[in-house]
């Protein structure tokens, strides 16, 4: 796979073709707030989908042991120099106690042969190739927000 001018936009929405089975299967629904586009980064479109649909297959696990509503929320947007995706659950959220380890290569807390722990760690050497960033925030009352920030393609800045 190859670095190429991309609308981030496009690379959002390939996510989450590919994880709408899951999402449909575990009765979550998907709200989206694309920021107007396009969003160009050049970048190896196959891995940036990757990550997304990683943070939204986690999305979906958090959410089937929830009671409530069934919700993730994917965001865009862009700053002057970087352009940027969130994914948002309603879950559980991440234990303080385990919010260091997460993006550790075979750090799981799912059952043997439901979690391999590699999600997040590709994720985050994904991102950094990209020379973006790569975070959570807490939500209120309870979830999490997994967010990515690239910069902008240079002729688009
Ligand atoms: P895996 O999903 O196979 O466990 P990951 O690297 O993707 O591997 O995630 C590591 C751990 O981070 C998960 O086992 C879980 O404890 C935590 N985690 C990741 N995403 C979420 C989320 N959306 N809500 C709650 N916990 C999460």
């Amino acid at each position: 796979a190859q670095h190429e001018e991309t609308d981030l936009n496009q690379v959002i929405r390939a996510a989450l073709e590919v994880t709408a089975y899951g999402a449909r299967s575990t009765g979550v629904t998907v709200e989206t707030d694309l920021a107007p586009g396009p969003l160009t980064v050049f970048v190896d479109a196959d891995h940036i989908t990757q990550v997304a649909a990683n943070f939204l297959v986690n999305g979906q696990h958090a959410l089937t042991a929830a009671s409530g509503e069934r919700k993730i929320r994917v965001r865009t947007w862009r700053n002057t120099d970087a352009v940027g995706f969130s994914v948002e659950d309603t879950g559980p959220g991440i234990p303080a106690e385990i919010a260091q380890r997460i993006f550790e290569p075979y750090f799981t807390t799912k059952p043997v042969g439901v979690g391999t722990g590699i999600g997040l760690s590709i994720s985050r050497s994904i991102v950094e190739r990209h020379n973006g960033r790569i975070w959570f925030d807490d939500v209120e009352p309870h979830g999490v927000r997994f967010c990515v920030e690239l910069p902008l393609a240079q002729a688009h800045a």
